[in-house]
Parts: C-alpha cells; sequence; structure tokens
C-alpha cells in the first residue's frame, strides 16, 4: 500500500470510498490480482525505478517546464497563468507517463505481448511508441470507421510496428473495439497484457495508471516553489477518463490552500445528449470491470457520448475523481464544444501554443476565471498535449 500521505488509496480491495473495485468474472480477479501484486512488488524497486526515470529523462524529455503565459494574463486581466507542458513530451501528450509505465511492468512481468483498444489513436499511438522502445509485441484494435478518420495516427501506429487489428463489426468504432481487444486478451490473460489508457478499468489500473502519471504533479509542485516561491491557488486540468489531471492533482491533493477544479467535456451542452460531462451529469453505477459515475440508459448500458475532443468522450470517469468530488475536494465543471474552440484558438494567438482540443477546455475555464481573480493570484493548466492532431479539423470548422 502506498502510505505516502493521508489521501493514499484506494484500500486494498481497489476502492476509492465507493468507487473502483473489481466488477468482474472470477477467472479475470485472479489475473487482476497478480498484476495488482507484481506491480507492489516491482514499482519501488530499484532497477524498475531507475529504468522508468531514466526514460522520462532521456527519452521523454522529462521534467516538463512550467511555462508563464504573460500574454494570457494580460489579456485575462487577473491571475498569472502557468502550463505545465506536457505537451512537450515526446509523441506530445501525458499518454506516454503511463504507457512507458505499463509496457515496462508488462516486460518485467514477462509477458509476450501487450494489447489495447484505441478510439482516435492517440492511446494507440503512445503504447505502440512505448513498447517499440522497451521491445515487446504490441497489437491494437481499433473500429474500421475510426482506421478511416483517423489516418496520420494509424500510419504511425504502422510505422512503429505494432499490429493494427481493424474491428468491423458492431458499431465499427471505440466500443466495438474494447470487446475486439478484450476478446483476444481473454485468450491468454497469463501471458498478454491488457494497457488501460487512462485510470479507469477494473483495480489496478486506476492506481496504477495514476501512480505512473503522478510524476506531473510532483514536478509541477516543485517547480511553482522553486520558480514562483509559492503554490497556486488553482490547479486545474481537462477529465475524460481522468489520467492526466489526478496526475498533476495527486501533486496537490493535501495542499489545502490549493483549489483543484477537473473540467468536463459539456459538447453541445448538459442539457442535450450530445456531451460526455460524467461527473456534473452521471449516476453511480458501473462500467468496464469497475463502480464510477457514468452516462447510461434505463437499462444500465452506456450511453453513446459526445465530445469535439475525441479523447475526452468517454461514458464512465476514473473512481478517483468520484470519490474526490463527494468528498469535496475537487471542484468539476464544464466547458461546451464552442468554448473550447474559442480557447484553442485564443492560446494558439496569445502564446503560440496550439492545444490539443482536450487540454483547450481546461483553458476555456480558466478564461472565465482569471479575470476575476487578484493579479498576485496563480493558475496551473495541465497543457496535456499539443494540437497537431486537431489543426486541420479546426481549420475546417472554423473556415480558416
Ligand atoms: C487522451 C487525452 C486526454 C484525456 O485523457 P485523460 O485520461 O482524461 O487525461 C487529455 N488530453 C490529451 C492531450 C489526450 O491525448
Amino acid at each position: 500500500m502506498n502510505t505516502l500521505n493521508k489521501s493514499a488509496l484506494p484500500d486494498e480491495n481497489g476502492y476509492f470510498g465507493e468507487y473502483g473495485g473489481q466488477i468482474i468474472p472470477p477467472e479475470l480477479k485472479q489475473v487482476m490480482d497478480e498484476i495488482c501484486r507484481a506491480y507492489l512488488d516491482i514499482k519501488d524497486t530499484r532497477e524498475f525505478q531507475d529504468e522508468l526515470q531514466d526514460l522520462y529523462t532521456h527519452y521523454v524529455g522529462r521534467p516538463s517546464p512550467v511555462f508563464l503565459a504573460r500574454r494570457l494574463t494580460e489579456k485575462l486581466g487577473g491571475a498569472r497563468i502557468l502550463f505545465k507542458r506536457e505537451d512537450l513530451n515526446h509523441t506530445g501528450a501525458h499518454k506516454i507517463n503511463h504507457c512507458l509505465g505499463e509496457a515496462l511492468l508488462a516486460k518485467f512481468m514477462g509477458k509476450t505481448k501487450v494489447l489495447a483498444e484505441t478510439g482516435a489513436g492517440q492511446h494507440g499511438v503512445a503504447l505502440a511508441t512505448a513498447c517499440a522502445l522497451v521491445g515487446i509485441d504490441c497489437e491494437i484494435h481499433m473500429g474500421e470507421i475510426d482506421i478511416k478518420k483517423e489516418h496520420p495516427n494509424v500510419t504511425k501506429m504502422k510505422i512503429l510496428g505494432c499490429k493494427l487489428v481493424p474491428v468491423s463489426r458492431g458499431t465499427k468504432t471505440l466500443k466495438d473495439a474494447v470487446d475486439s481487444a478484450f476478446e483476444e486478451y481473454l485468450r491468454d490473460p497469463a501471458n498478454f497484457f491488457y494497457a488501460i489508457g487512462s485510470v479507469v478499468g477494473p483495480h489496478p489500473f486506476p492506481m496504477m495508471v495514476r501512480d505512473f502519471q503522478s510524476v506531473v504533479g510532483r514536478e509541477a509542485r516543485q517547480q511553482c516553489l522553486d520558480e514562483y516561491g509559492r503554490l497556486p491557488d488553482i490547479v486545474t486540468a481537462c477529465v475524460g477518463g481522468g489520467s492526466n489531471a489526478i496526475g498533476l492533482f495527486t501533486g496537490f491533493l493535501d495542499d489545502e490552500s490549493v483549489q483543484l477544479i477537473g473540467v468536463e467535456p459539456g459538447g453541445k451542452g448538459l442539457d442535450t445528449p450530445y456531451h460526455a460531462a460524467t461527473l456534473s451529469k452521471g449516476v453511480k453505477g458501473s462500467i468496464h470491470g469497475f463502480e464510477c459515475y457514468n452516462l447510461q440508459d434505463e437499462k444500465g448500458e452506456p450511453l453513446p457520448v459526445h465530445s469535439i475532443a475525441s479523447g475526452l468522450d468517454y461514458p464512465g470517469v476514473g473512481p478517483q475523481h468520484c470519490h474526490l468530488k463527494d468528498i469535496g475536494r475537487v471542484s468539476y465543471v464544464s466547458i461546451n464544444d464552442q468554448e473550447c474552440l474559442e480557447a484553442f484558438m485564443t492560446l494558439s494567438r496569445t502564446e503560440g501554443l496550439i492545444p490539443a482540443l482536450e487540454s483547450a477546455h481546461a483553458v476555456a475555464h480558466v478564461m472565465k476565471i482569471a479575470g476575476t481573480m487578484d493579479r498576485e493570484k496563480i493558475i496551473l493548466i495541465n497543457l496535456s498535449g499539443r494540437g497537431d492532431k486537431d489543426a486541420d479539423f479546426v481549420a475546417e470548422t472554423l473556415n480558416l
């Protein structure tokens, strides 16, 4: 168990308060328990820590800097705005932090193949990258419709040498890619490793992915102290499954003076069915092997969700976020597609930073509140990824 601080969770059954756990058949529970034991055995060993730290430093390019956005601060006329630059990581986002951890763990456990599904291809590319580096086979399942839509990511995965499995059943998108990848995993769970792409899924994944991402918050807290002599007043990040947010928040959970805000995708509006604001509008239930707030129909089936940012459109959310909402430690707000686009353009044109549409959600919320705050205050935003992948779409949408 992680006994570093008083917020240390989950408990030994993988629960964060009422959320998380392992809502899975007994055979699979055995496999998850084995992964959990292996992780707890390996994670604090010198060998694993040294290798992961070395890769973070020399491969990913950590620590990522904290950047003071002077022109954006001036434009909004209030609190100073800092960005934690996860967009500068190799492969352009925070996902490489946990994909490297997972690939390395799979290798340490002697697994023969790492498996995953991908929607827009971001998780697929980060995982294929990590597997190429670590030297382990990688197989990614992806819906045929997504394969057509996400050409650059598909090409990258092929170049990186992973086996790409097109999924032609059902919706031909993420939902069926999950089922397809999972069926393959169940053929030989003793030798395969299913690499989950966020702080979701059965225990131990929400804990492991959180631990791998917590490097972001540890660095950012120290950088704020070293460079600004104090902690930020507000720390904020976008929330899809919740990995970039929990990674940053973990560094500040015990700092009571620091207000934490998660920003969910409001899509076309919370009063329409076209959003993915799980924490704002969801109900308690289970999805994909764990308990959390989720968006579901009367029969308990996951609802189709929408966000302009494909990395945020998931009908569930990490169990730790659900707990942090319930205990009031983190507040969760939402930003709609239009506000996201405006923030995307504003950040690009005031700072020369083209953000991922996912990250632009957090920027949009800060654009609403910074001007109401004192100039002495500091807001820290996780710039979870760069927006190259979104540039063509935005240009088309806005007729640029
Ligand atoms: C995937 C992705 C997200 C959403 O995932 P979380 O697990 O919620 O962090 C956010 N930002 C970027 C850039 C992504 O690629």
